[in-house]
């Protein structure tokens, strides 16, 4: 199992990152087999949004709802460490649900994908898996 994602797209979420730091970024990855398509940037409503993230619920529900009316399938999420490592805290396995779906944490240098699962690997939740990013540097999507 692997996350893939383009290189524009993650330098477009380590911006992101490095522009809300110290505060943590979260938001909600769409696409399908592993292939983020696009992502939606949503509010962090942690109490303590220095320490910890927390996606806007009205912005998860909205999601899970078009997804059921056709829209674009949730593969996961997106979060920020900023300032330590791209790897899940004990917080983030005790709020992540064993649904299977992938994580990519950012600390705005590094990334890292991983599966949310029962008994993962990582504080029981959580397995790494391989983060592929692809597009050619210097290449830019026509608009
Ligand atoms: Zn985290």
């Amino acid at each position: 199992m692997k996350l893939r994602i383009s290189s524009v797209m993650l330098a477009e979420l380590q911006q992101l990152v490095l522009a809300a730091a110290p505060k943590e970024i979260c938001g909600i990855l769409f696409g399908e087999e592993g292939q983020v398509t696009c992502y939606n940037s949503t509010r962090n409503v942690a109490d303590d949004p220095i320490r910890h993230f927390e996606i806007d619920p009205v912005a998860l529900i909205a999601a899970e709802r078009h997804q059921r009316h056709g829209g674009p399938a949730i593969l996961g999420y997106y979060h920020s460490h900023p300032g330590s490592e791209v790897r899940p805290s004990v917080t983030d396995a005790g709020s992540a649900a064993a649904d299977g779906r992938l994580w990519l944490i950012l600390n705005g240098r590094d990334a890292a994908a991983w599966h949310s699962r029962e008994e993962g690997e990582i504080y029981g939740r959580f397995d790494a898996i391989r983060l592929d990013c692809w597009g050619a540097k210097g290449q830019t999507t026509a608009t």
